[in-house]
């Protein structure tokens, strides 16, 4: 295992602004204090919604404003930039137009990182592949972070466990935005699909070259583990040429990398053989998730899990709640969370991975991608759509011609609804295909309604 150079920077009489006090903003600014930049945050949230953050910055005698943004913003020698803000807000632009260092938390945190770092990034799979990652290199070593996109963050973590071996962080293109040296030892693409066009100003090219700067900093000790299947991924493989590279496919042999062959998972690495499980022994449902596998397996292995452990670890995965979670079967009808599907790409791996008819709940905040490359699996498999929340109209619209839609207020109604129309053999599946923005806090919360609402149902038989 190659162990990075620590080279921690002190950042004493350095000024900071971090802007937004969520999460990693909050994480970030408790990180630059602890090595000695005096720190300002704001936020444009009000005060009263900001209560908590306030009162752990202030405890921790760092700055704050909320509401909006002052001039003192501007007062410092380098931001962080959250997630949640766009890089042409011009708060941002004024920043960057000074010739000012404008960094995301990941960059941040990563100058503070000494242990090698597994990054993985991609429109879909990112969390599933990351937290197998995880599980696989804590059979080997002690200590490992499992950061990023998923809940802690980077700046987080470091802060918990300076003396780490490993870190594993799932890495959102909104994070790659603002990296200058951020440099992993192992990348890893999963697909590049649309998704958060907004953000982009609707171009995908944009959105790719986002996702392409992790291979910035990469070098010949390096490597990418890639989807060999994912054209826009290929793509974007012609422009990393230092490190080596292994390719993962759910659909083709390959020359080196992670495959299926005759239904078994095979890793061919270094012109050697191994299989790691059959299909039939992987406990997540779907071929999107035997891409998971495949490239959690080989990100795995270049970093030194043995192949026994790699085995073991991927027969025993069960999943990331929210992702594809059976939640219970009542009157013979699975009943499947899949909030986080919040874009179109992950409902087409969902719906393609059931070959009984589906319920299918779907709707919520519009991202402005089109639903149209559902229709096909609509039509095929989609026995009634039961739509809520902004984008219903647009949603039911797409597919009316080809099934039942039903338009419905709440969760509670929609799994009522979907019961009703389901029979034995049947799948209700909440694959929403939009954020939750517009109804709940987060994917989270969405699933978490979705599955009360799934528990409250009253068996209509007593299962024998
Ligand atoms: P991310 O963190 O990138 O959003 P997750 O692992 O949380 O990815 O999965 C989100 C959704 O994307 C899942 O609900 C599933 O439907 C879909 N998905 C998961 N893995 C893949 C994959 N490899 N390819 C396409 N879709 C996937």
């Amino acid at each position: 295992m190659t162990q990075r150079v620590s080279n921690i920077p002190s950042l004493r009489n350095q000024r900071w602004t971090v802007l937004g006090a969520a999460r990693s903003g909050l994480a970030a600014a408790e990180l630059l204090a602890a090595h000695g930049a005096e720190v300002f945050v704001s936020d444009r949230a009000p005060e009263k919604t900001m209560t908590e953050q306030k009162r752990a910055l202030e405890k921790l005698g760092i700055a704050c404003e909320f509401g909006g943004h002052s001039e003192k913003v501007f007062e410092c020698d380098a931001m962080v930039v959250s997630p949640g803000i766009p890089s042409d807000a011009p708060v941002v632009r004024r920043v960057v137009d000074k010739g000012l260092p404008v960094v995301s938390e990941l960059e941040l945190a990563s100058r503070f990182c000494s242990v090698p770092i597994i990054a993985v990034t991609g429109t879909n799979g990112k969390t599933t592949t990351t937290v197998l990652i995880g599980e696989l290199l804590r059979r080997v070593y002690d200590d490992v972070i499992v950061a990023g996109n998923i809940g802690l963050p980077f700046a987080r973590a470091i802060i918990q466990a300076p003396h780490a071996r490993y870190a594993v962080l799932e890495v959102s293109s909104f994070q790659l935005d603002h990296v200058e040296t951020f440099h992993p030892h192992i990348a890893v693409i999963t697909n590049i699909t649309p998704d958060h066009l907004g953000r982009y100003g609707m171009d995908f090219d944009r959105y790719r070259a986002s996702k392409e700067r992790i291979f910035n900093n990469l070098e010949r000790e390096d490597f990418v583990v890639f989807n060999a299947d994912d054209e826009a991924t290929l793509e974007a493989m012609k422009r990393c040429t230092r490190p080596a590279t292994t390719g993962f496919s759910a659909s083709r042999l390959l020359p080196e990398g992670a495959f299926v062959r005759d239904d078994r998972l095979v890793l061919k690495m270094r012109e050697k053989e191994h299989e790691i499980a059959s299909m039939a022994d992987l406990r997540v449902p779907g071929r999107h998730n035997v891409e998971n596998v495949l490239a959690a397996a080989a990100a795995a292995f270049l970093a030194g899990v043995p192949i026994e452990d790699i085995r073991q670890g991927c027969v025993g995965f069960k999943g990331v709640p929210h992702r594809m979670e059976n939640v219970r079967t009542v009157d013979g009808v699975d009943y499947v969370n899949d909030s986080k599907a919040t874009n179109v790409a992950s409902v087409v791996v969902a719906l393609e991975s059931y070959t009984r008819p589906i319920i299918l709940i779907a709707g919520g905040e519009d991202k402005g991608s089109s639903y149209e490359p559902l229709r096909p699996l609509v039509k095929e498999k989609v026995k009634a759509l039961v739509v809520l929340g902004e984008a219903a109209p647009r949603i039911a619209e797409t597919f009316q011609d080809i099934t039942r839609i039903i338009r419905v207020k709440d969760l509670h109604k929609a799994v009522r609804s979907a019961r009703s129309l389901a029979a034995p053999g049947d799948v209700v599946l909440l694959s929403p295909a939009c954020a939750s923005f517009d109804m709940f806090d987060n994917f989270e919360h969405r699933g978490d309604v979705f599955r009360a609402e799934v528990q409250a149902l009253e068996p209509q038989k007593v299962e024998a």
